[in-house]
């Protein structure tokens, strides 16, 4: 087995593990593989090993894995800082946009994804770290957002994303995962039209156990599956 495959196989055993403690079934959760920085070649053995949602955090790197790698099984995640005019360049293909904080993004999202007359589902990052870190909007401001994307039409908000604080303990960020959770059934009421809250979209390498007892939906590993990376 390659080195790629082993570690597949290690992580979603690791995955298991926790669901089994966190008494949840792995099913509920989707693994999104980080290929950030790694060569097309590791994208290409993970699809061959069953992998089928990958992420990028640069809005670059993504439109060129999207454009090198053809292979229809491949959903594409964007998980990164989003500039919002970098939205045209990814609108074609991206299949997920995790990292939306703001009305004018969705906007924009909604504008580029009708002319293509494609759907394109995006989850509403929010600031979950605290530390004026400027990821995601305040939560203060989720309701304006989810109310705002209940009339869109192509572009449909699947839940919520939050990036923890970077920490060598996990149990650290547990409040922070928590707050996602907790905001998310505060806002339960407002799914209504393209606003479907059943996604929450947290923990990495470091935290996925702690994320997945927090109810996490959405893991975004790169670290595990890929090795370390040079920066
Ligand atoms: C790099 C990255 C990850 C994956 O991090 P690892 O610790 O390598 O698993 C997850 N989410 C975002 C937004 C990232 O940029």
């Amino acid at each position: 087995m390659s080195t790629i495959e082993d570690r597949y196989k290690n992580l979603k055993e690791r995955i298991s593990a926790a669901c089994s403690v966190a008494n949840r079934d792995p099913d509920e959760i989707v693994l999104i593989a980080v290929s950030k920085t790694k060569p097309d070649t590791d994208v290409l053995e993970l699809i061959k090993a069953g992998q089928v949602h990958f992420g990028e955090n640069r809005a670059q790197a993504l439109q060129d894995r999207m454009e090198s790698i053809t292979n229809p099984v491949a959903v594409w995640h964007f998980i990164g800082n989003l500039q919002t005019n970098k939205i045209k360049y990814m609108a074609s293909r991206v299949n997920w946009i995790q990292s939306i904080h703001k009305k004018k993004a969705l906007k924009e999202v909604e504008k580029r994804a009708s002319e293509f007359e494609r759907t394109i589902n995006v989850l509403i990052q929010v600031n979950i770290s605290g530390e004026g870190q400027k990821s995601g909007c305040e939560p203060e401001q989720l309701e304006g957002i989810l109310k705002y994307a209940q009339n869109l039409k192509y572009t449909k908000v699947k839940g919520l994303m939050g990036m923890a604080t970077f920490a060598d303990d996990p149990e650290t960020v547990r409040p922070e995962f928590k707050l996602l959770c907790k905001l998310r059934e505060e806002h339960r009421h407002l799914e209504k039209g393209s606003v479907d809250l059943q996604h929450l979209s947290m923990g990495m390498t470091n935290d996925l156990e702690v994320a997945i007892e927090e109810g996490s939906t959405m893991l975004r590993i790169g670290t595990a599956l890929f090795g370390e990376r040079n920066y």
